[in-house]
Order: structure tokens, then sequence, then C-alpha cells
């Protein structure tokens, strides 16, 4: 068993093989595994892996595992893997449940999910899995660009990742969006800031959340990329987008880099601290027009850090 923080591990739990950062110090709960889409050309997450729905007998025995091991101590919980909505809303609720009664001290529950899922979700039953206290959805947006989105095959328009968005948020639940830097190469990096800017604006989510992409062998972008289809976005590029994305935001989100991958610390409540953002930004790009060793150390950082 993975229990985040506690660090322990157990042969017979099963838990989920990717979480989010923040959900670091998280019991780690596997209700399906892999991914029921599974083809983002981008991604290699759960390539090998067939999609299933856990057993929700196993799944309760999971919780009550935990419970014996660390009833008081759980804070907050991750659901995983890639889209927990799948499963029916009264399966749904009754995990919640089972976890509110196992650990008395719970603040929060998070989970990934598909936009087009929730899309799809009737938001009856989206307010039910929502009062029964799933807090927050983590949503991969990737780009709001349409013509990108349908390249690297996301399975949702930006009609949907918003329709998706405003019902989610509607619903009550928190809303946490990724956005894939660089995705759209060295080309499409305008495109990409500009659509992806424009569906941010229209849900408002509570949370924008930036990594950038690196290349993943096994994903079709990767073959792409090394038979010169697609050409990474280099570092000034990435930063030019960062910077555009910043300045088309009207929201009132909380906008974090927090992942490795990415090239500057940008942390900030928008619309407050955009100006501060978007200096730090101006800064980093003088720095690589004076400093060739900055460049080359923003380069070697993709081959150290994944998605
Ligand atoms: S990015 Fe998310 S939805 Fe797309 S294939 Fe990977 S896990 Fe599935």
């Amino acid at each position: 068993m993975t229990l985040g923080r506690f660090g322990l591990r157990k042969r017979d739990y099963d838990f989920p093989p990717f979480r989010p950062p923040s959900e670091a110090n998280s019991l780690l709960l596997r209700v399906t595994r892999g991914c029921p889409w599974n083809r983002c050309t981008f991604c290699s997450m759960y390539k090998t892996m067939k999609f299933e729905r856990r057993d929700l007998e196993e799944v309760l025995e999971d919780i009550s595992m935990a419970r014996e091991l660390y009833s008081d101590r759980v804070q907050t919980v991750f659901i995983g893997d890639s889209n927990s909505l799948v499963l029916k809303a009264d399966e749904l609720v009754r995990i919640l449940n089972a976890l509110y009664s196992s650990f008395p001290h719970i603040e929060r529950v998070t989970s990934y999910a598909r936009a087009r899922t929730i899309a799809k979700k009737p938001i009856e039953d989206l307010r039910k899995i929502y009062e029964a206290g799933l807090n927050r959805l983590h949503v991969g947006l990737e780009t709001g660009d349409r013509e990108l989105l349908k390249e690297i095959d996301k399975g949702a328009t930006p009609e949907e990742l918003i329709e998706a968005g405003k019902k989610a948020k509607q619903a009550g639940f928190e809303y946490s969006l990724y956005v894939l830097l660089g995705i759209g190469g060295e080309e499409k990096w305008e495109q990409h800031a500009r659509g992806t800017a424009d569906v941010l604006n229209q849900i408002d989510p509570h949370f924008i959340r930036v990594r950038t992409f690196v290349p993943q062998p096994n994903s079709s972008l990767y073959d792409a990329m090394e038979e010169g289809r697609f050409q990474p976005a280099s570092p000034e590029t990435i930063l030019k987008e960062t910077r555009l994305l910043l300045k088309e935001l009207e929201v009132t989100s909380q906008f974090m880099s927090d992942h490795i991958s990415n090239l500057v610390p940008l942390h900030g409540k928008l619309p407050e601290e955009k100006g501060k953002m978007i200096q730090l930004i101006d800064e980093v790009l003088k720095g690589l027009q004076d400093d060739v060793s900055l460049k080359e150390e923003m380069e070697a950082r993709r081959h150290l850090t994944n998605l």
C-alpha cells in the first residue's frame, strides 16, 4: 500500500500509479485501472495497461485495510486512476461514504476526471457525488485550441471542455485544470496560448496548473518528433507562449507551476499577480538572450523530467 506521506506498501493493496503533486500526502485509493480513453498522442502513462473497473467489494476492502492502519492520520484522499467518474454515481457515493465513515479527519477527497465524461454526466449525478464528499476534480485540458485538441487526440472539443468545466463548478466541485505548455511545438505556440486562454476564461477554474511538454517514449508524439514531424518548442518559445497565455487570461484562478518540468516557478493569484508573473518571464527571457548556459540548462531539464 502506498499512503502518500506514510510511504508504506503492502502487496495486496492496489494503488494508483499516478497522482497530482498536490496529493503527495494523500491516501491513494484505486477504483479503476488505466485510462478508458488512452489515445492522447503525448501520453504514455497507461499505454501498457488495459482499462478496467475494480470490483466494488475489493475497493471497500482496501478502505477497511487502510482504516486499520491509518484511520486517525488520513486527512486527504486521492482516487485513481485517470477518470474515476466513469463509475456510476451510486457506486462512487458508496466508496465516498466508506471513506468518510472510516477516516474521521478527512478534509479533502479528489480525483482525476475526463472533461467529456463530466460533460456527459447528468448534473444530478455530479451533485450527488460532490455532496457525498468528492471535493475537487483534476482535469487535463492540455490546450483549448481546436486544431491542437484534434491533433493530440484529446477526445474533447473546446465546447465540451467549457461545458464540463461549467457543469463541474455548478455541481460544487473545485476545478483544477492542467495546461500542457509546448504542446503546439515550435510552430503552433501562439494559437495554443490564445485558444487555451479563451477556454480558461469561459470556465474560470479554481486552479490552473501548467506542465511543460516533455516527449515521452512510447507515445505517438514522441515518434513524430523522432521522425521530424513535430518540432518541440524551444525554451524561449515556451516562455513566450506562457507570457501570452497569462496576458490573455481574464480569470480569478490560482495559477500554479507545481511541476519540475516547468522552466520558471510561476505561482500567483489571478488577476492580482499577473503583472508580477509576466515580469518574471520577461526577466528570464532577457537572461536567455544574455546567457547561453541558461538555455542549455533549460534544454537539459527535458531529459530529467517526466509527465
Ligand atoms: S492524458 Fe489522460 S485522458 Fe489522455 S490518454 Fe493519458 S491518461 Fe488518458
